[in-house]
């Protein structure tokens, strides 16, 4: 039997941190993150970054710099109450700008509001957005079933209780692997509330169990675990991706497939 329940390394456990609407306070929030060694994703509104010089910019793309930009609707409208032509232009106007900024083609987003329909998904989907984070947490450690309908853990205000549930069981095989964090940097306004998220990050970074990733890369990696081609007998794995991949065979054998390479077990 085969499972992808293995990150990078053989790693079991994942942690995501998600922040939107790109306030001053990401810069020190990246400072945070980046002592801790834990990655994450920051959705913008490209309209802030609207008739900015290069030099302006590089300050941002200084900012964000090891962490991943990605969408948050040019003007933050509420996806769900708004006709999906005007939710695509919001899209790609942002996905334009920010793209500029950033230097790769951006493809995730995260709901303005929290807001998201079915239909609006629609719009996403044409617009080349590959996964979409909600609001509706669930206080667990779930993968997404659907990345356009990411759900995260919990808020950065409720993470800390959640943080020893989390290390506590590293080694269970029945605990849910991810831990998404999402919030915004501007509701930091007093020092204990920065002391918290400080909190978060002692509990939870520095682990060789963990990965941590930003969003894009944890829908890339399991996107590359899906694409393996496996033969019958289990004993043979082609990867043709360009993401090495690692999955788990009858529970205990941990199996590397690197990128574009065919491995044969002995
Ligand atoms: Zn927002």
């Amino acid at each position: 039997m085969i499972q992808f329940h293995v990150y990078p390394g053989g790693k079991k456990r994942v942690v995501t941190f998600s922040y939107d609407d790109g306030h001053h306070n990401d810069e020190r929030l990246v400072a945070l993150f980046n002592k801790y060694g834990v990655k994450a994703t920051f959705h913008l509104n490209g309209g802030k970054y609207l008739g900015k010089t290069e030099a302006e910019l590089d300050v941002y793309r200084a900012r964000y710099a090891g962490h991943e930009i990605s969408c948050h609707t040019v003007t933050h409208g509420w996806p769900a109450r708004m006709p999906l032509a005007s939710l695509t232009n919001e899209i790609m106007e942002d996905r334009k700008i920010l793209e500029h900024l950033a230097g790769y083609p951006v493809v995730g987003l995260s709901y303005p509001s929290g807001s998201y329909s079915d239909e609006a998904i629609v719009a996403l989907r044409a617009c080349g957005i590959v996964y979409s984070r909600t609001v509706d947490s669930h206080k667990r450690f779930l993968l997404p079933n659907d990345f356009l309908k990411w759900h995260p853990t919990c808020h950065h205000k409720d993470a800390l209780p959640l943080c020893d549930r989390f290390i506590n069981d590293l080694d269970s095989e029945w605990t849910h692997p991810m831990f998404y964090i999402w919030g915004h940097a501007h509701e930091f306004r007093t020092e204990e509330e920065w002391s918290v998220i400080e909190q978060i990050l002692q509990k939870l970074s520095g682990n060789d169990k963990i990965w941590y990733a930003t969003n894009i890369e944890i829908y890339r990696y399991m996107q590359a675990q899906q694409q393996l081609e496996i033969s019958a007998d289990e004993t043979v794995f082609y990867n043709p991706t360009a993401i090495d991949v690692w999955v788990e065979k009858n529970k205990k054998q941990i199996i590397l497939v690197p990128a574009g390479a065919t491995i044969r077990l002995s």
